[in-house]
């Protein structure tokens, strides 16, 4: 089969087309999926690039989203058919750990992310559990479905399920441009909040605007932080979404609301960061951490994408084989929303 292999850890350049991978066989509860799309995440750069003491056997497939139509079956699959359209929930979990039992998969003791945790979907083909499958509706494409999942349902957990955002809350989005905090703007939006967006670009503004946010601060032109105690009457926000980190973490502590929530889903610009505990205790901040969802997430934040209520941003496509200039898209920042890869 085609497939983009990594043979050891470094830049795009790594990255190698193959036509002859062997094709994957499903275990007895798995199914084969022949993918149509898969989408890029910042995960697949970090994989990628690697970390002291990751253990990946190596060559590793990239990947984490994917959607497709079922190749084959498992010998105990009987609820799917060859040939449904299907979109993957990339949350793998054990399914009977204490935390799977509860029905929070992303608690899994054993639990992982397709692409870093398994074979990915930059493939022609992939075999995954069936009981991370969602049934595609013909009314909604691959690429689609394959941009909105580990972003959606990353921020779906994070300000829905964590945070509760309500109606009338406002919300900050530290960043613009990102997967998440592109699905983060449109979810607040859906939940009745106002959405303030700090950004570095006017192009990437005007688009957080069309996603639907409310008030566009150009943090090249002013001071951010000064900005959002201005035009929130001095009161700060009720919740701050900052996946940036390390630069960022302190203007979104002087940002949020006292008796506020900071929600952190990753760390852009680095993982280390100093934070001044008497603002924390004072002003009675909670730090929130979140990473993917449990798997009754992922399907109520799909319906809401098949639906039409939220629309994933897809910036840009490439063909499989063109995986390494993808990635240097997405590294560059040069693409605002999801970039898919047509398999
Ligand atoms: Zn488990």
């Amino acid at each position: 089969m085609r497939a983009i292999l990594l043979p050891e850890h470094g830049a795009a350049d790594k990255l190698v087309y193959t036509t002859d991978q062997p094709i994957p066989q499903p275990k007895a509860h798995e199914v084969r999926i022949r993918v149509r799309a898969a989408a890029l995440n910042r995960l697949d750069i970090w994989v990628r690039d690697g970390w002291p003491g990751i253990k990946l056997p190596l060559p590793h497939i990239l990947g984490a989203d994917a959607a497709g139509d079922i190749d084959a079956l498992g010998s105990e699959v009987n609820s799917w058919a060859v040939g449904d359209r299907v979109v993957i929930d990339p949350q793998l979990s054990c399914g009977v750990c204490e935390f799977c039992r509860a029905g929070q998969q992303n608690l899994c003791e054993t639990g992982g992310i397709t692409g870093e945790h398994s074979s990915g979907t930059y493939a022609e083909y992939i075999t995954i559990s069936a009981r991370n499958l969602l049934k595609l509706p013909d009314s909604v494409s691959y690429a689609d479905a394959a941009g909105a999942a580990l972003v959606y349902l990353t921020a779906w957990h994070s300000l829905i399920s964590k945070a509760n955002v309500r109606s009338g809350q406002s919300v900050l989005i530290v960043g613009a441009g990102g997967g998440v905090n592109s699905a983060s703007i449109q979810i607040a939006k859906l939940a009745g909040a106002r959405v303030y967006v700090v950004g570095s670009s006017t192009a990437k503004l005007d688009e957080a605007r069309r996603l639907g946010a409310d008030e566009l601060i150009d943090r090249s032109a002013e001071d951010w932080i000064k900005a959002i105690y201005k035009r929130t009457n001095k009161q700060g926000v009720d919740i701050v979404v900052d996946n940036v980190g390390k630069d960022t973490l302190f203007g979104s502590v002087r940002s949020v609301k006292r008796g506020g929530k900071i929600l952190i889903v990753g760390n852009t610009s680095g993982p280390m960061a100093e934070v001044d505990l008497r603002y924390i205790f004072s002003k009675h901040i909670s730090i929130i951490g979140s990473t993917m969802a449990p798997h009754s997430d992922f399907v109520t934040v799909m319906q809401l994408v098949f639906a039409g209520k939220l629309t994933p941003s897809i910036g840009a496509r490439f063909p499989l084989e063109q995986a390494a200039e993808a990635q240097r898209a997405m590294e560059a920042g040069s693409v605002f929303g999801k970039i898919v890869l047509d398999v």
